[in-house]
């Protein structure tokens, strides 16, 4: 059941205790770059201020523009020839951040994705396709790596070239995909289009799908066509990529490795701590990093930490499935929606395909909304009279739950433009 029992069962107290060992070693590190080097100097802290946990909140937050103002190098804290490896977001405005790593901050990285993996069941005996990019984006080689460290067999498959990700299947008899969401449900009219069915014509069991906010409807949709166990997995590039939270075989939320990070939850706005059960943006801290430690780090993702214990044994915390990003939310006639928002009412309603976008346009100072929604292929007969009907239980549905009235138009099935990576849901074309 465990990958490492002792570390995934570890007391409460003997976790707190690794935890303070690690912090005064990440804090020691982190002042010999040059970022944290002025920072601590200006505000008077030395290493040796961190005597327990709490001691923490003394060093100030960090964001993403800290990142950039001192990219590339400004974190990093070993010499550059101990460096191995670098990695850097999928931000597609702008310079993406990179993140530095030492092989023992690989080592560590690929540990923690074996350990998600044979936590929700993957073992050695299972072939892994892996549909993630391969590239500086971290899904790729994270997970890449973690399942050769587990046993399993990979197929570097990559993302893309849809019909000949199915034929692999078919071929090597994969048993476990590693996918993004919003190409799972793509691929599932490629797999309609070629006429194999991945329930009676692979032997498909599991599947791990992140990286971009998806609806539990959304994995539903994703479960019920593939005939498989779906389970959730977040990370970031800057906490080093996947293997940060994921679900265990309870899937009740994702745990979140406290050995390797140090949870906070803040109010965005207030920068309050919120206690566990309440919402807030997901702060983190490294623990086992050399190469780039990053201390508090604003992730900008909204989430909750579920009070309790779960049955699985597992004593780290669990994190609700990510709601979205601070930045993500839109604000329209002062109501505040998120794109899941929309996502999880479409993907309940029979009939919605597998694709939308969302339009935001200003006109004579007032904000419109307009979704493109794809029809599902069994719907799009011809028949206007259905199709009239299927928009307007859209433009109801959403009324009722985000409190403003969309412009809905139905596209046809597989027809909004796709990316292979993160899917881009909203186009904002109101100017500031
Ligand atoms: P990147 O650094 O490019 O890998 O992007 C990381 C971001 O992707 C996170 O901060 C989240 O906003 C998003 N993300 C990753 N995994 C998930 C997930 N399972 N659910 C929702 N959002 C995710
Ligand atoms: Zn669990």
């Amino acid at each position: 059941m465990f990958w490492e029992k002792d570390i995934e069962t570890i007391e409460k107290d003997q976790l707190a205790k690794l935890q303070l060992e690690r912090l005064q070693k990440t804090v020691e590190g982190a002042s010999r770059s040059s970022y944290y080097g002025k920072i601590f100097k200006e505000r008077r802290i030395f290493a040796d201020d961190i005597r327990t946990l709490s001691d923490l909140a003394k060093i100030p937050l960090t964001n993403k523009d800290d990142l950039l103002e001192e990219w590339p190098y400004g974190f990093l804290s070993t010499p550059k020839d101990d460096i191995v490896r670098m990695h850097s977001s999928s931000g597609t405005t702008g310079r993406a951040t990179v993140i530095f790593h030492t092989q023992s901050d690989i080592d560590r990285w690929t540990d923690q994705l074996a350990r998600c993996m044979y936590m929700a069941g993957m073992r050695k005996s299972d072939v892994f396709q892996n549909m993630m990019t391969y590239a500086l984006f971290t899904g790729g080689l994270g997970f890449h790596y973690g399942a050769e460290k587990l046993g399993a067999m990979v197929i570097p498959a990559g993302p893309g070239n849809s019909k000949r990700q199915i034929r692999l299947m078919q071929d090597f008899d994969t048993t476990v995909i590693h996918i993004i969401p919003s190409y799972a449900l793509h691929l599932t009219t490629v797999f309609e289009e070629v006429g194999v069915d991945p329930k009676q014509d692979t032997r498909l069991r599991m599947a791990f799908i992140g990286a971009e906010p998806h609806s539990g409807k959304m994995r539903k949709r994703i479960e019920t066509f593939y005939g498989v166990k779906v389970f959730n997995s977040y990370g970031l590039s800057e906490m080093s990529g996947p293997g940060v939270a994921f679900e265990c075989p309870c899937q009740n939320g994702m745990h979140i490795w406290e050995d390797a990070y140090i949870v906070e939850m803040i109010n965005p706005d207030t920068l309050e701590p919120v206690p566990d059960g309440d919402e807030g943006e997901l702060v983190l801290t490294t623990l086992n990093r050399e190469g780039m430690p990053i201390l508090r780090y604003r992730t900008k993702d909204l989430t909750r930490i579920i009070p309790g214990e779960c049955p699985c044994g597992r004593t780290h915390r669990r994190i609700e499935r990510i709601k979205g990003r601070t930045d993500d939310m839109m604000i329209l006639k002062g109501v505040n929606i998120f794109p899941i928002q929309i996502e999880k009412k479409l993907m309940d309603i029979p009939g919605v395909g597998n694709n939308f976008h969302i339009i935001l346009e200003r006109k004579d100072f007032s904000d419109d909304m307009i979704i493109k929604v794809e029809v599902g292929r069994e719907y799009f007969t011809g028949d206007l009279k259905q199709l009239e009907g299927l928009r307007r239980t859209i433009v109801n549905e959403l009324k009722s739950d985000i409190l403003i009235t969309p412009r809905v138009d139905l596209v046809e099935p597989d027809s909004l433009p796709k990316t292979e990576g993160k899917a881009k849901r909203v186009i904002d074309n109101r100017e500031d």
